[in-house]
């Protein structure tokens, strides 16, 4: 199916049911997506990683987002959120601590009320100045299809190795700072059935709710084009079910479109 690569550095803002009005930032190169998972439903496509990354430098970055956020600040336009996503997965930059420092910089000057959030795989904690710099924004938001490694294979695809008990480790040092986000899916793919909304399944990962306690957790369903074929959405109701059980533990949950 179609799926898509954002072409610019900054994109938006869109309206996010989520985030708010949500000014988003693409690290990642315009003409390629690049990423170490190669989720099934990823809307910019599968994963490719070839050839030499041309990473947006952090001038450029920073002078895009200085020009839009100092335009907010004269016109006193309204913004909720600056927003790191894009064609992949942003902690891969290999200047992103730096270039986080200079956006809390830049927001702290233009926009103070504005929050920053980053959507991440969650595969590069291990590595101290991602977590840290993770630490230091408003809304580090962390993937979590499964609780089951093996399904998080099927789904995501890791494109190196992965442990989920790594990844479980790496949420508990947050102290509970962290969102968990969590995408629901049905269907089939290379010949195994995909569902990660079964008994086993809901149970394996509650119980890494209850462990690391995020902050709020976010959970959703396929709304656009993924490159696999045969996914199904999952419906409000059965997300709605899901979200009373990790209520049930405390914690704030939201259904996103
Ligand atoms: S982690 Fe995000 S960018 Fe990477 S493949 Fe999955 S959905 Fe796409």
């Amino acid at each position: 199916m179609k799926t898509f690569l954002f072409d610019d550095i900054i994109f938006g803002p869109v309206n996010s049911r989520r985030l708010g009005k949500s000014l988003g930032i693409n690290l990642l190169p315009t003409t390629s997506k690049y990423c170490n998972f190669n989720c099934i439903y990823c809307e910019c496509g599968w994963t490719k990683n070839s050839g030499k990354i041309d990473f947006h430098s952090v001038e450029s970055v920073i002078s895009e987002l200085e020009k839009v956020l100092a335009k907010y600040s004269e016109t006193n336009e309204s913004l909720d959120v600056i927003t790191y996503a894009g064609n992949g997965e942003p902690t891969l930059h290999p200047k992103f601590s730096e270039i986080i420092d200079k956006t809390i910089i830049l927001r702290n000057k233009y926009c103070p009320n504005v929050k920053i959030a980053v959507l991440s795989n969650a595969t590069m904690l291990h590595k101290e100045s991602v977590f840290k710099s993770l630490l230091k924004i408003d809304l580090p938001i962390l993937k979590l299809d499964s609780g089951i490694e093996s399904t998080i294979i099927n789904i995501n695809q890791p494109t190196g190795s992965f442990s989920i008990s790594k990844l479980i480790e790496n949420f508990k040092k947050f102290d509970g700072n962290f969102h968990l986000q969590t995408m629901f899916l049905k269907g089939e793919f290379n010949g195994n059935i995909i569902d990660n909304t079964t008994e086993v399944e809901i149970d394996a990962w509650l119980k890494i709710i209850e462990e690391t306690k995020p902050k709020q957790v976010m959970i959703y369903s396929i709304a656009r084009n993924t490159p696999a074929d045969n996914l199904k959405p999952v419906s409000v109701e059965e997300l709605s079910i899901i979200a009373k059980k990790v209520r049930k533990l405390g914690i704030e949950v939201l259904i996103t479109p």
